[in-house]
């Protein structure tokens, strides 16, 4: 049987950073979908190619590039106990296509994370990526030890170009328009836990793992 979380939320909720300490924690992968085609753009890999000039503008990448990226991912050995996902899936014909995918015996569980917009606009503005490794920094919370370099890799730190702030009201739009309406879809078939991430990194893994979600 896999155990699959699935990390639901708007872009700059926190899922990259909570999942990396969940993924450590529970020990089972973090599968980000942005991170997956990220790396194809950067390879420039005929997916990232086709990829490229919708995340540029923060639109959705149609289903068909993402599934292949994403199915590649999951047939890894690491994904065979269960994984978990980050930005996947992001409109009901993903959602409908992962539930046809997956076995039939998964234990499928939804995280919906949610915050207020202006926490969002705020943690994605002061968002920083390392250019190498992917590790994320907020330049007030997380700050690097270091101005502009990775702690991890020694790597440059830089803003996702879909942090920009025109790209931002796009993503958040996009969000709410395509991929809210999942919760609802989630909450009929199995099971959801909305938790508020208003709070400080700690507090909120730790509630995560105090929900046992495989008991
Ligand atoms: P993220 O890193 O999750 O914020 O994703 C960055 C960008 O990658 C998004 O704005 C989309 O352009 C694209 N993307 C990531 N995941 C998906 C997905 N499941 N479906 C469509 N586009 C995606």
């Amino acid at each position: 049987m896999k155990n699959i979380i699935i990390l639901f939320g708007p872009p700059g909720i926190g899922k990259g950073t909570i999942g990396k300490i969940l993924a450590e924690r529970l020990k089972m992968p973090l599968i980000s979908t942005g991170d997956l085609l990220r790396d194809n753009v950067k390879r420039s890999t005929p997916i990232g190619n086709k990829a490229e000039e919708f995340m540029r503008k923060g639109e959705l990448v149609p289903d068909s590039i993402v599934f292949e990226a994403l199915s590649e991912r999951v047939k890894q050995d690491d994904a065979s106990r269960g994984f978990i996902m980050d930005g996947f899936p992001r409109n009901l014909s993903q959602a409908e296509m992962f539930d046809r995918v997956i076995d039939e015996d998964s234990n499928i569980v939804l995280l919906n994370l949610i915050a207020q917009d202006s926490v969002l606009i705020e943690r994605l503005s002061l968002r920083r990526i390392c250019k190498n490794c992917g590790a994320i920094y907020h330049l007030k919370n997380i700050p690097p030890k270091k101005n502009g370099v990775c702690d991890i890799c020694g790597g440059e730190l830089i803003q996702r170009e879909d942090d920009k702030p025109e790209v931002i009201s796009r993503r958040l739009e996009v969000f709410r328009n395509e991929t809210s309406p999942l919760v609802n879809y989630y909450q009929g078939k199995h099971r959801v836990y909305t938790i508020c991430v208003e709070d400080n990194l700690d507090n909120i893994v730790n509630r995560i793992e105090g929900l046992k979600l495989w008991e």
